[in-house]
């Protein structure tokens, strides 16, 4: 089990699922509805996931074409991001409060990266999503 909560402590959420990676992205959605030089996720199973409390201030923001973002109407805090109707959970890591036990595996959007950030780390980077054969390296 994973705990995750916003900023200002009314949501509170549990994934019990696998998680599946964390991600790094760098596209212009996710660094402006992050605040910061990317975005990082956790991914997992979507059936895993549920609102412990909070859920009347959770606030849907439409990001289409892709997907749902989730943020606390009282702190603004992202929350979750929601693809195929829940069916797969992208959970912003900086909301975890345990140790999901995985770590970054790529960075990906790198082509939209902020010009005044410099990856350092040694994770894998690709300038959009990464290619069939990378997933597939990670059993996905
Ligand atoms: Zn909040
Ligand atoms: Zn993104």
């Amino acid at each position: 089990m994973i705990a995750g909560s916003c900023l200002c402590g009314s949501i509170r959420f549990e994934l019990d699922a696998p998680p599946l990676f964390i991600n790094h992205c760098h596209c212009s959605r996710c660094r402006k509805a992050a605040g910061a030089a990317f975005g990082s996720f956790l991914h997992a199973d979507g059936r895993g996931f549920r609102w412990v409390s909070g859920e009347t201030d959770v606030t849907l923001y439409d990001c289409a074409p892709l997907a749902s973002r989730a943020f606390c109407r009282i702190c603004g805090s992202s929350v979750l991001v929601l693809e195929d109707e829940g069916a797969h959970v992208i959970v912003p890591a900086g909301c975890l409060d345990d140790d999901p036990g995985v770590r970054p595996a790529m960075h990906y959007h790198v082509a939209s990266k902020a010009p005044w950030f410099e990856i350092t780390d040694g994770v894998p980077q690709f300038a959009e999503y990464p290619p069939a054969d990378f997933w597939a390296s990670l059993g996905l």
